[in-house]
């Protein structure tokens, strides 16, 4: 029986970036763009997903975001996640991977034992890859990062496939062991209907208390208890409820500071037509060395 965790994180929509969406200074406007589960993440789901169909098991879902991510996590419900944790503070806000990594490995170590914690290559809004890595440094258990297959999973040990340069590795390790995976790892399966209808209606506590929000009649108490009666609650997890370092977590927590960021719009315009000669192909690898293109 494996004990699965997935960490899956909501983004911005980047595919469909329209003037309107940039800014002056660069920087995109994210209430302008539709949010998204982080395709990885879900490619991570599914791998987590076929292991329990193999060797039976449970998955659990967790982000750490505001609390619109319950979204994603009601769609981690509709493909077969047992559980989903959103994990959502104010104070969480501004974290970069440091802080980040730090939030969600307290709360896999909370929520208990664990086989393998699985997480997208990277995230399409931060880009940075880090986030998976640091998580398995603060677990303290190995990391297989760019995985591509799970071959097998046999007397305590995982024998995977990871993608290299120019080629691939098959890599064994004992478990628990973290796992990054890569976009063709899987192909994500569809939602399930009658997990959709069961759990269209699943509500994290910060969902509810919009519910209660200017209405003295609902109950939060009530509600919470009525909904973790009927298997719906998502539990939601804040600072005060993990006893977390304030320090670490956060704008306090993260020492990364962006100082600028650039748009870059490529333009297609620029062409040269070199002559498929030696002479022809010389210029033009002289030219890109120049241009610190080719080294
Ligand atoms: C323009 C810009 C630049 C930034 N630059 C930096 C930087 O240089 N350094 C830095 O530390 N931060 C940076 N950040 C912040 C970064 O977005 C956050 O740190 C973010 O919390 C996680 O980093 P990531 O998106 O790069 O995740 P990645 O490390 O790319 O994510 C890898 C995987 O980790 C998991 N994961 C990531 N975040 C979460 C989450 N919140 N909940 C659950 N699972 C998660 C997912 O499985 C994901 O696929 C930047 C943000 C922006 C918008």
């Amino acid at each position: 029986m494996i004990q699965s965790v997935v960490l899956v994180k909501q983004v911005p929509d980047t595919t469909n970036i329209t003037g309107n969406v940039m800014q002056e200074d660069g920087t995109v406007n994210r209430a302008k763009l539709p949010a998204v589960f982080n395709h990885e993440d879900r490619v991570a789901l599914e791998v987590a997903l076929q292991l329990k169909d193999r060797y039976g098991g449970s998955v659990t879902a967790m982000t750490m975001g505001p609390p619109r991510a319950s979204d994603i996590l009601r769609e981690c419900l509709f493909m077969g996640a047992d559980q989903a944790y959103l994990i959502s503070d104010r104070k969480f806000a501004g974290a970069d991977t440091l802080a980040t990594s730090y939030v969600l490995s307290e709360v896999i170590k909370k929520i208990g034992p664990f086989d393998f914690v699985f997480t997208g290559r990277q995230a399409i809004d931060g880009d940075t890859a880090q986030v998976g890595p640091q998580t398995a440094e603060k677990l303290r258990v190995p990391q297989i990062t760019y995985v591509e297959e799970i071959r097998s999973v046999a007397d305590g040990k995982i024998l995977v496939k990871r993608k290299v340069e120019g080629g691939y590795e098959v890599v064994q390790c004992k478990l628990p062991v973290l796992l990054t995976i890569l976009k063709d790892a899987a192909e994500p399966r569809p939602f399930k209907a009658k997990r959709v209808m069961t759990f269209k209606g699943a509500k994290s506590l910060l969902d509810l208390e919009k519910l209660t929000d200017g209405n003295s009649l609902l109950s939060l108490v009530a509600l919470v208890h009525e909904y973790t009666s009927r298997s719906l609650f998502i539990p939601t997890l804040t600072m005060d409820d993990l006893k977390l370092d304030p320090e670490r977590c956060g704008v306090h927590g993260s020492p990364t500071k962006v100082y600028k960021v650039e748009s870059v719009v490529l333009s297609g315009g620029d062409h040269r037509k070199i002559d498929p000669t030696k002479a022809g192909l010389g210029t033009l690898i002289d030219e890109l060395m120049e241009d610190h293109i080719l080294g």
